[in-house]
């Protein structure tokens, strides 16, 4: 009986004390890594531009599936991982037409309303919102994490398409070239059954753009 007393006032005492704590340390986490991460990615004009690469064959993939498709992509250096096909030749030709179309000027391709960056767009807008309520109003703390909640909700997918447009893909891809597809078998049984198929790469290269040829020296003609 006194154990459960016990529990029934420290538990909640717990509770009060540890999630402020947890969602402040998670929140400060946050507002480190994300800067860092999105300088990364600004900087690395290879990734930005096999994010674009990624985003197009997604969408050319689900176009020709008629629906949307669970799909999940890394973007490389040297290419991007689809996870979530088991069909290689049809990866490479969706990657070779997003290419094409991307070249040609389709550039809305580059943007996904489902990229990652979304995640990341609501992380960072909770976590700011969290810790601006911390510092300016910290006995409204738990009204922040609500109102934390509620905005990463209704900003994350409008602030991620401006930061997909501007900071983590780059439409530059004219002397970009779709390669290869490697396959790679799923991580374990378990991503398996939760990917519903395979990992697949797609790998990127720059062409080689020719060299510029030194100017021919002009004929000079002696006088006899
Ligand atoms: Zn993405």
């Amino acid at each position: 009986m006194a154990l459960f007393l016990f529990l029934l006032v420290l538990l909640p005492l717990l509770v009060w004390l540890l999630v402020p704590v947890g969602i402040t340390g998670y929140s400060l986490l946050t507002a480190y890594t994300l800067p860092k991460h999105f300088w990364a990615v600004a900087r690395d004009r290879q990734r930005r531009r096999n994010h674009a690469l990624e985003h197009a064959t997604v969408h050319v993939l689900e176009e020709r599936a008629g629906r949307p498709l669970s799909l999940s992509g890394l973007a490389e250096k040297d290419g991007f991982l689809l996870v979530g096909i088991n069909n290689a030749e049809e990866a490479l030709d969706a990657a070779r037409e997003a290419l094409r179309r991307l070249q040609g000027g389709e550039h809305r391709l580059a943007i996904h309303p489902r990229c990652g960056t979304t995640l990341v767009a609501a992380q960072g807008i909770a976590a700011l919102t969290v810790l601006a309520f911390l510092f300016l109003m910290p006995r409204l703390f738990f009204v922040g994490v609500l109102v934390a909640l509620v905005l990463a909700a209704w900003l994350a997918r409008p602030v991620s398409l401006v930061l997909q447009r501007f900071v983590t893909t780059s439409t530059d891809l004219d002397h970009l070239r779709v390669v290869r597809a490697e396959v790679f078998p799923p991580l374990n049984p378990l991503a398996l059954l939760l990917q519903q198929g395979g990992r697949i790469k797609i790998c990127t290269a720059e062409e080689k753009r020719k060299p510029r040829q030194p100017p021919r020296p002009t004929k000079r003609y002696r006088a006899y």
